[in-house]
């Protein structure tokens, strides 16, 4: 083959291969505009996306579907929302959702107002110049220094929950000169490298070592450790910029702090000169009973950090919201610490009606009220199964149940998919599964959880 027409062969390879790209869009294009799509349908996508994660995702999620569910159903694939509480499979299979997305769906799936907000600011302009000043953030901003505790007044938005974190570092060394931080174990901050120096689980961490310089762990909830590691800290030089932690630990395994911890780690950051940096982005926008965490426990942070819900299960949205005397480092040059998407008017519509949303309905009370009823009913279903299940604990609707094993975790977790109720375990892990469903959840929909959890564990012989 000449030189020339070995050119115009491998042009008119690329053409066919963009030929077959641009049906299989059309096609994708076409499902996603359909209401209702039918069994061959259905089989279709199911097909694609195994082949695809497969081939093209990372097979690793096909083998980690199938360890935690039962028989094929490792093949179940999401299609589409169904009412405030529930998804359905690309089969028509509904389940509750008590993952929530792990912590995204606060205001239940697709609530209108805030779809309608998005749709609004869509309709009207869909991101932001880069360039003028943008009113949603401005407004936002305002709305968060109302809500949050204390004297809480500045924000920076991120589209994630580790962008908080990596945000509220950066602030609190630009603040205090120092590199020091203590995060506690069992923490989870995110996976970026800045906050996977925060979070504590060594297998996410190792192959990454070392992390950015300057963190330390303690054991979440002893306070002696904390001192001492600020005093040791203190006598070698290397003050503490901040403590960081999440004031009731979600993906550690639901791990609420002993009586009067969190207001000690603020006295001993006073003490010491330092922050103290809350990541609510799992506990905060009413997870656990109130609006944040911190409420619970009267302590104000310096920092805090928010994503996950703070978009309302629509958009993808964080927020690190920081006392004046702090985020005065970042006055003098805004652009100390930006990202083009963070703040964007859509994340901002969904934040706002989000926000309105908790408030019009009261849904940080509803989860102090369900939690009530879900922690009571899952603990009665656990009642003579001391022997798979060592504790259920949790506030608000951020609930914890802790089994002897992994393995009757995972195998609650089956039973429980098989009977179309969501779970997730925590750090990968399912030794401690988590109950975290939209606040929206309704009594009904508890008792056929609390009712299949309890037919599960009587299943399973220990
Ligand atoms: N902080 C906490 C407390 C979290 O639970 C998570 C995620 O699970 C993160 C930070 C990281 O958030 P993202 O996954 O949005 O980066």
């Amino acid at each position: 083959m000449s030189t020339n027409s070995g050119v115009r062969h491998k042009q008119e390879k690329l053409i066919d291969r963009l030929s077959e790209v641009y049906e299989y869009t059309n096609k994708v294009l076409g499902l996603i505009a359909k209401e209702e799509i039918s069994k061959e349908e259905a089989e279709w996508v199911t097909r694609q996306t195994v082949d695809n994660f497969r081939d093209h995702v990372n097979p690793g999620f096909l083998a980690y579907r199938k360890s935690v569910t039962k028989d094929g159903q490792f093949a179940a694939v999401e299609w589409k929302d169904s009412g405030a509480n529930c998804f359905v499979d690309v089969n028509g299979k509904e389940y509750i959702d008590c993952l929530g997305g792990f912590g995204i769906y606060n205001v239940g799936h697709r609530h209108p107002k805030v779809v309608q907000a998005v749709i609004n600011q869509l309709n009207r302009q869909a991101l932001h110049s880069q360039d003028l000043l943008d009113p949603l953030r401005a407004m936002l901003a305002k709305i968060l220094a109302d809500i949050t505790p204390g004297d809480l007044k500045y924000s920076y938005f991120g589209n994630s929950g580790t962008e908080t974190i990596e945000a509220a570092i950066k602030l609190a060394k630009m603040y205090s000169d120092r590199i020091t931080f203590i995060a506690a174990t069992k923490a989870f901050h995110g996976k970026s490298l800045g906050s996977l120096s925060g979070t504590a689980k060594g297998v996410f961490r190792k192959p990454f070592l070392p992390m950015i310089p300057g963190f330390r762990h303690v054991h979440f909830g002893d306070i002696d450790m904390m001192r001492k590691t600020f005093e040791a800290c203190a006598l070698t030089g290397e003050d503490v910029a901040a403590v960081i932690l999440e004031p009731i630990q979600g993906e550690g395994g639901v791990n609420l702090p002993p009586d009067g911890y969190l207001q000690q780690v603020r006295k001993l950051c006073d003490q010491f000169g330092a922050l103290l940096i809350f990541d609510e982005v799992q506990t905060g926008m009413g997870r656990t009973g109130k609006m944040f965490a911190a409420e619970h426990y009267g302590v104000v942070p310096d920092i805090m950090c928010l994503a996950k819900a703070f978009g309302g299960g629509i958009m993808p949205a964080g927020a690190v919201v920081a006392t004046e005397e702090v985020f005065k480092s970042f006055f003098p040059n805004p652009f100390m610490h930006t990202t083009t998407f963070g703040g964007n008017p859509l994340a901002c519509a969904a934040a706002i009606a989000t926000i309105n949303v908790l408030i019009e309905e009261n849904l940080p009370a509803r989860a102090a009220e369900l939690g009530d009823y879900m922690l009571q009913g899952l603990r009665s279903a656990a009642a003579g199964h001391s022997d798979k299940v060592m504790e259920v604990r949790g506030l608000g609707l951020l609930i914890g149940i802790e089994f002897r094993t992994d393995e009757i975790g995972y195998e609650v977790s089956k039973g429980l998919f098989d009977k179309g109720v969501l779970v997730a375990g925590t750090l990968i892990n399912a030794k401690t599964i988590r109950i975290e469903p939209p606040l929206t959840i309704t009594y009904q929909e508890a008792d056929k959880v609390i009712a299949a959890f309890k037919q599960v564990l009587d299943a399973i012989r220990s």
